[in-house]
């Protein structure tokens, strides 16, 4: 039997709210830590930063921590720098007036709906280039004036950080976030008490708290259900992101459309289109019709017309076995109630997630994401290609080229990508309008009449800063993880800021093909030990926990990193995150992808290269499938496009 916590002396721990007292001519740096909008802006970050740099890296650039503990002195000597002042004055009021334009009432408002999000360091609530595609799309809404509302999780454990033994195994730390300590602002009730959703669950209400992100003009809002109203069984919800086992999955796509749209309705937000991004959020518009039948007496048919007019999904995946599929009986132990709302039958519902309906198929969020939403979309050209063949099943009689899948390419958002310096000489050469209009090659023609010498300096300058960055990195993380002290010198003195330095940093899935690079060592070794040619490799990235092949790919690089003839030459930096990523796509000369073609849905790692003037090198696949050919010389391709189904062929190849 378990006792109830309340029947024992377990001591009983309450949330106390640490607010720093900053004095009141310091409270613009409260406000201004308080919304990412710094996330973009150089000045402001930079303002930031120059607070107490090694803080700020401490905290990991965490504004929220750093103003917590600046430190009494180091405050009172802010307050006496005139220029610092000046700055945090001059940063403010650019705040203000960027916050003070309106929306634009035009184009119509949008919910966008997404298990992750990767806006900052910070925020621990993103995995890879899914995430950080939905933090971009945030903040370019913010630039662009769109009204968007985005809905996700705060998850306590968030995605893992990466540390790595001595002999390459990938260790996964899963550190509990204190929310107080982050970048956002609970939503309270009237009362001031936080605010509580109720979400009904089969037999059971989950109850979520609900913060907010400020990114810029935009919010995002997040539910966690780690508190004591919940069942330990429930407080798991939003434990981890694509953690846990099937009916945990269930249960956080459950909270995050059927939650997510009765968290709307609390908030008194309404959009007039809702967007999936991939189909973990399909379920928001099964809420969603719930609610035409039920407030508004729709008949269910005129219900799903109205869903359907007014939803979009992004598709990411382009294998099926990559698409979350689930077993009638799971499904139904959540969904059980739901045709009864909705006046249809269980097989009709169930065959809303089925290629083929009546068959004993299980219920695909894709399928019925697609069956829910007028749009649907690709992530790149190719990709739209891919899909419109994946998902040719479902309707019947159309040739997969008829289909209306479409693509919209991923971008990325370049104040976030382009580093300080590059946007600088963007803005004196181009125009500060430019960054408004970057998608019109008009705006970048003068790019031509930009020296070649001033655009190889900024590129020096970016790469000796890297070099720092890895040597500095390299050796705390080295000597943190009890790494042989005498030999971390002697690679870190062997980066050599004249070799040509390739980078290659992405999450370890097998389908991008690490390995690669590694299957002719004895040519490698020649090729990076060149005297008059030398080259060095930088690689990074994480393995998901339960992809054993992927971990495996990490070791063996590490491996390989530790023989002498590759010491110094290829290198291999721990955790990869938002700002090791920054640091590389602006740091070293060419851009590296291998991926199976055409498995790289999108890729848009290689797009914050270009912008930092980085040359990309990759298969013809994702993005640089258009990208190559909008501009030959900014990089290389592997051109093959023939698949092979033996994938050791295709490798060599
Ligand atoms: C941009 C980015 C990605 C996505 O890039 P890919 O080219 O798709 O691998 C993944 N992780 C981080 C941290 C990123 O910044």
């Amino acid at each position: 039997m378990k006792l109830q916590v309340s029947n024992t002396n377990a001591p009983v721990w309450r949330d106390v709210m640490v607010k720093s007292d900053l004095p009141a001519k310091l409270k613009p740096l409260e406000v201004l830590s308080r919304n990412l909008w710094w996330v973009w802006n150089s000045e402001g970050k930079s303002l930031f930063r120059d607070l107490n740099p090694d803080l700020w890296r401490a905290v990991g650039e965490n504004p929220v921590m750093l103003l917590q503990q600046l430190g009494f002195e180091r405050l009172q000597e802010i307050l006496k720098d005139a220029k610092l002042m000046e700055r945090i004055e001059k940063v403010y009021a650019d705040f203000k007036a960027y916050m003070k334009v309106p929306m634009r009432k035009d184009v119509p408002s949008v919910s966008y709906f997404s298990m992750e999000y990767g806006l900052c360091n910070a925020l621990k609530i993103y995995s890879g280039g899914l995430g950080v595609l939905a933090g971009d799309y945030i903040k370019e809404a913010s630039d662009s004036c769109v009204d968007m509302t985005a809905v996700g999780f705060l998850y306590r454990y968030g995605y893992f950080t990466q540390t790595l033994s001595v002999d390459g195994q990938q260790i996964a730390n899963y550190e509990p976030q204190d929310f107080n300590m982050l970048p956002l602002e609970q939503v309270l009730d009237a009362d001031g008490k936080p605010a509580i959703l109720d979400v009904p669950f089969p037999g059971r209400i989950v109850y979520s708290h609900i913060w907010r992100v400020n990114v810029g003009r935009m919010c995002l809002y997040l539910m966690d259900t780690d508190f004591d109203m919940n069942s330990e069984f429930d407080r798991q919800i939003t434990h981890q992101l694509y953690g846990g086992d099937w009916e945990n999955r269930i249960k956080q796509e459950y909270m995050l459309g059927i939650g997510g749209v009765l968290m709307l309705k609390k908030l008194g937000i309404k959009s007039e289109l809702y967007h999936c991004n991939e189909g973990h959020a399909a379920l928001l518009n099964l809420q969603r019709l719930v609610d035409y039948v039920q407030d508004d007496h729709l008949d269910f048919n005129t219900a799903l017309e109205v869903v359907r007019a007014s939803s979009l999904y992004t598709v990411h995946t382009p294998v099926p076995a990559g698409h979350d599929y689930f077993d009638e009986g799971l499904f139904g132990k959540y969904m059980g109630e739901f045709p009864q709302k909705l006046g249809i039958s269980w097989s009709d519902l169930m065959n809303m997630g089925r290629e083929n309906p009546d068959s004993p198929e299980r219920f695909s969020m894709s399928v019925f994401a697609l069956n829910t939403c007028q749009e649907a979309n690709g992530v790149s050209w190719l990709h739209g290609e891919v899909s419109k063949k994946m998902f040719a099943g479902i309707w019947k009689g159309y040739n997969w080229a008829e289909s209306h899948v479409g693509y919209v390419t991923n971008g990325v958002h370049m104040p976030t990508w382009a580093a300080s310096e590059w946007k600088a000489l963007y803005e004196e050469k181009l125009g500060a309008e430019m960054f408004q209009h970057q998608s019109d090659t008009k705006y970048w023609e003068k790019i031509y009449d930009v020296a070649d010498k001033d655009i190889w300096a900024l590129r020096t300058t970016m790469k000796n800063k890297f070099i720092d960055f890895v040597r500095r990195d390299f050796k705390e993380k080295w000597l943190k993880n009890a790494g042989d002290p005498t030999q971390v010198m002697s690679i870190t003195e062997k980066i050599n800021p004249n070799a040509l330095i390739i980078g290659f940093a992405r999450r370890f899935a097998t389908y991008k093909r690490a390995h690669l690079l590694f299957s002719n060592l004895d040519r490698l070794a020649a090729i990076v030990n060149n005297p008059d040619r030398p080259v060095q490799f930088v690689f990074s990235g994480k393995a998901h926990p339960a992809d054993g092949a992927g971990q495996g790919l990490i070791k063996r690089i590490v491996e390989i990193s530790r023989m002498p003839q590759f010491l110094g030459k290829i290198i291999f930096l721990e955790n990869y995150d938002m700002i090791v990523a920054k640091r590389l796509v602006s740091g070293v000369d060419i851009w590296l992808n291998t991926p199976t073609r055409p498995l790289e849905a999108s890729g848009t790692s290689g797009e914050k290269a270009e912008m930092n003037g980085v040359l990309n090198f990759s298969v013809l696949d994702g993005w640089w499938y258009e990208g190559y050919k909008f501009c030959e010389e900014g990089g290389w391709a592997l051109t093959d496009k023939r698949t092979f189904t033996d994938q050791g062929q295709q490798d060599k190849l």
